[in-house]
């Protein structure tokens, strides 16, 4: 292989494809990371939400990231849980207690386009990245020695580049794992979930930065995002049938907010968007020297903020174990465990606690409800439960899981 092609081939400046380009290069190991989107139009992206856990801070930290999110988000060591029926806050948890396990005792408010936007400032500056915008990747094949991906470039011509191995970072629509033949198994809800993004001061109702809902009928999320303008983004519910342009009409829109929160006058919707979501894990992560990581690997509801922090969790088991092949430290077989440890932690942990989270908000039984809540109740009370609940909400617990799986 010639040496400027013994590189990693990285498709997506997603979250993941980033943080995997930055951490690769802490490696040694040079990749190119190829982006359909322009420099133009790469921040003009649908807003996703960005609730940044301990476990990814540190990772942040190490590649220099953090310091860049840092002024960009909020710091947020508390998360509630609400009853909407009654009206009243069930249980309210600090990141304090996890004071002694981690440097960032907080979640960072931060959104997705904020660390795309700093993630690919920082790979342009990188000598061992190469960035590709508006190139698009169509498809790959793979050797002995090596991957060949088929991109079509800024200029509209089709184009092939080698790499040692080529990641996934495109996305929950992946070619590549669409071209592997790798299942994508799990179900889709039939429901879609409304964001409405207000700007609006939620904590002069005793509401903290992210609070999440429950409610037999309506269960919501509300989160708190920097400006300008300072906004809150709350989640809604819709059925499966009903009109996106009728759900996102102004007056509807209003209606459904001052239902949750009766104020009597307008809110100011400064953005809102539909959208579906889905609840799968590929069946492998690694095919040969294609390997898959973050939404492309695995998607889930976006309740307790789990898929940006999982797949960028992904993206440094992947870099440490590539570094250590590049060093001669390891052999390929590393890429098994990689896959081995990150499905372990998608079908066991982001999976399973995304899928209890939304039947926790969404409870209709009352007894199961009441039950439900004690239990919250009874764990944000206890220090020692308080410590375990938040080491596993922070993520903490399924990356130190992953490092045990053999
Ligand atoms: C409304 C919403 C709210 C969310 N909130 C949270 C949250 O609070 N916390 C959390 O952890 N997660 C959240 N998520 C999930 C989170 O956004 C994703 O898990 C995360 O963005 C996945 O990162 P990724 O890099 O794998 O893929 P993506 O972010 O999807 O990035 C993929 C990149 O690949 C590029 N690409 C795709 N196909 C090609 C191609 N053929 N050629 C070249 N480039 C290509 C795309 O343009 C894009 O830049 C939320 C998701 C949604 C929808």
């Amino acid at each position: 292989m010639n040496s400027s092609d013994n590189r990693v081939l990285i498709i997506g400046a997603g979250p993941v494809g980033l943080t995997l380009a930055l951490k690769l290069a802490k490696e040694g190991v040079p990749s190119t990371v190829i982006e359909q989107l322009k420099d133009e139009n790469f921040l003009d992206q649908v807003p996703r939400a960005g609730t940044n856990h301990p476990a990814t801070l540190e990772m942040y930290d190490e590649i220099g990231l953090y310091k860049k999110l840092e002024p960009r988000g909020i710091i947020a060591p508390l998360f509630h849980y609400w009853d909407r029926e009654k009206g009243e806050r069930i249980a309210e948890f600090d990141h304090a207690a996890l004071k002694d396990d981690t440097a960032f005792p907080f979640a960072l408010q931060c959104e997705r386009i904020k660390i795309v936007e700093e993630a690919l400032r920082m790979a342009k500056d990188n000598p061992l990245i190469e960035v590709r915008m508006g190139t698009s990747f169509t498809g790959f094949a793979q050797d002995e020695n090596g991957v060949t991906g088929f991109v079509e470039n800024e200029s509209g011509e089709a184009e092939a580049l080698r790499g040692r191995y080529i990641v996934s970072g495109e996305g929950a629509r992946s070619i590549v794992r669409k071209e592997c033949g790798i299942e994508f198994e799990g179900f889709t809800y039939p429901d879609r979930t409304l964001n409405i993004e207000v700007a609006y001061d939620f904590k002069q109702h005793g509401y903290t930065d992210r609070n999440y809902i429950s409610d037999p009928e309506e269960w919501s999320n509300v989160f708190h995002w920097k400006g300008p303008p300072e906004r809150w983004r709350v989640h809604f519910p819709t059925g499966p049938d009903e009109d996106p342009d009728a759900l996102m009409a102004p007056e509807a829109m209003q209606a459904r907010l001052q239902r949750f929160l009766p104020t009597g006058k307008p809110f100011n919707i400064v953005g809102c968007n539909l959208y579906t979501v889905h609840q799968r894990v590929a069946e492998t992560f690694r095919k040969g020297r294609a390997i898959l990581a973050g939404d492309s690997a695995h998607v889930n509801s976006p309740i307790g903020g789990m898929g940006l922090n999982s797949g960028v969790h992904d993206a440094f088991n992947l870099a440490e174990k590539l570094g250590r092949i590049w060093r001669g430290e390891a052999d390929e077989s590393v890429l098994d465990l990689y896959a081995r440890q990150r499905s372990h932690i998608a079908v066991q942990h982001t999976q399973l606690q995304t899928i209890r989270n939304k039947k926790l908000l969404a409870e209709k039984d009352p007894a199961v409800r009441r039950k439900n809540h004690e239990e919250l109740r009874r764990q944000a009370e206890d220090p020692k439960l308080a410590r375990q609940f938040l080491l596993k909400s922070s993520l903490i617990t399924s990356v130190r899981e992953a490092a045990t799986i053999p």
